[in-house]
């Protein structure tokens, strides 16, 4: 075993609350499934799946229920054992619908089995991207690209990232996930080397997990090919680029990829779903949720199935303090207001957050004073006072010339801004409003 101390990235960045203290030291509790479990039938980047099974069908649990031809999308599992009542329009917890697949729950809990492999050692790299692919595991991070295209990267890779920075606030359940089962995801990450051909694996925790490093350092003891980076406890650390550029002290360009700087970056649930898939033959229909925010009765991280509607999960939870003034999907940096509460947990959902007025704090949009406080924190090393001005003024090429399309999103600058201007959300806005600019373009 070796350690590597990493410091941090050297550019931009800020403390910001952490505020995990009412997750972070609870084991993970299990949630009883749901009666019914709404499976939407897109829970990733790419093309959605057509449903492969019809009203009245009878499923088991981690069954094929939707499935895809395109190379990027992956397929969609029950989550339950029981019968399909309904394929149809459902809402999602940001308010818009997706074709899902009903299943009420029979209580059996009846596995459609799959293969279970005693030794992963002996796998071949392309054995392990099909099991992958046939699980449906995308990246749990919050990101749901489809993880056996990471698995086949384009340009060779030496080194497997795993990222447990979890630099969000609120968020913890990488961190209880790697006190309590850091073996599987070491034979996740194992699985990951296997397939893309990388010779090395570092997983990179931020300083304020003692308890998971420790468990980490123990998993990795017998493999001399895999580290530790201890990070400094800086947001965005767990960002992609900031990562690499911690541990490896690589830069992926501008429009790059981790692949373009010989590495992968997987998230701890997601080798911890690779390991699950490969040795027990488990598909992904299950994830672990941060349920947290000072109007949570109970916040605990929760192992609670995909279809589960949000309101059961907080009901889980003991219900509300009172009433919220905001819920959020994701952390609250880079995360998005749930609209429907009787929207299903999806794969790709890392935390829900019920939060009070107090933690919110207010959004005033005041005129910018020009402190550039913005400017000194960016990680990206952008201006994000111009880029938020020229963005909400619809001026996107001159938003895209001081490099738009770099930023990350962290929210970072508008988290420092004393005017609390809205920039990254204007910044969101340039981006989409610069894509149908060039669309139109394309067309004309
Ligand atoms: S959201 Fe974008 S512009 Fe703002 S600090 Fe992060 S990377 Fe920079
Ligand atoms: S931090 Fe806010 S007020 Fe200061 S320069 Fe940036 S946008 Fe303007």
């Amino acid at each position: 075993m070796s350690l590597l101390i990493a410091k941090t990235f050297p550019r931009g960045g800020g403390d910001i609350p952490h505020r995990k203290s009412a997750t972070d030291h609870k084991p993970i509790v299990v949630m009883p499934a749901p009666e019914i479990a709404v499976i939407p039938l897109q829970q990733h980047i790419g093309a959605p799946c057509e449903p492969v099974v019809a009203v009245g069908d009878k499923v088991k649990m981690g069954q094929v229920v939707g499935q895809s031809k395109a190379f990027i999308s992956a397929p969609v599992h029950a989550s339950v054992s029981g019968q399909v009542v309904a394929i149809e329009e459902r809402p999602l917890a940001n308010g818009q619908k997706a074709l899902s697949v009903v299943i009420k729950n029979d209580g059996r809990d009846e596995p459609a089995g799959g293969t279970k492999r005693a030794d992963l050692r002996k796998l071949a790299a392309n054995a392990i991207r099909q099991a992958v692919k046939d699980a449906g595991i995308v990246g749990m991070g919050g990101a749901g690209f489809p993880t056996h295209v990471k698995l086949n990267p384009p340009k060779p890779v030496d080194t497997i990232l795993i990222n447990g920075a979890e630099c969000e606030p609120y968020l913890t359940c990488d961190h209880r996930l790697m006190a309590e089962r850091a073996a599987e995801m070491v034979q996740g990450l194992l699985a990951i080397m296997k397939a893309t051909g990388a010779a090395q694996g570092v997983i990179g925790i931020e300083a304020n997990k003692p308890d998971a490093i420790a468990k980490v350092q123990e998993a990795i003891a017998e493999y001399g090919e895999l580290s530790v980076a201890i990070l400094q406890v800086r947001y965005p650390q767990g960002a992609e680029k900031q990562l690499i550029k911690a541990i490896l002290n690589r830069e992926v360009p501008s429009g790059g990829l981790p692949h373009d700087v010989g590495c992968v970056v997987s998230n701890v649930h997601t080798a911890i779903a690779v390991y699950e898939a490969l040795s027990l033959g488990k598909s992904s229909y299950e994830r672990v949720v941060t349920v947290s925010g000072g109007a949570v009765v109970d916040p605990r991280n929760v192992l609670v199935r995909v279809g589960t509607p949000l309101e059961e999960l907080f009901e889980f939870c003991g219900g509300f303090l009172g009433e919220p003034e905001v819920i959020v999907c994701g952390g609250p940096m880079t995360g998005w207001p749930v609209q429907d509460l009787g929207g299903p947990v999806v794969k790709n959902m890392s935390g829900v957050l019920a939060l009070t007025k107090e933690e919110v704090g207010f959004d005033e949009n005041l005129p910018c004073i020009r402190c550039e406080r913005c400017v000194q924190v960016c990680p990206m090393g952008l201006t994000p006072n111009l880029l938020g001005e020229y963005s909400h003024m619809g001026m996107y090429k001159e938003a895209e010339r001081i490099h738009l399309r770099d930023c990350i999103e962290c929210s970072l600058c508008s988290y420092v801004c004393p005017a609390k201007r809205a920039l990254v959300t204007w910044i969101k806005q340039g981006k989409a409003g610069l894509a149908a600019e060039k669309a139109k373009e394309k067309v004309s």
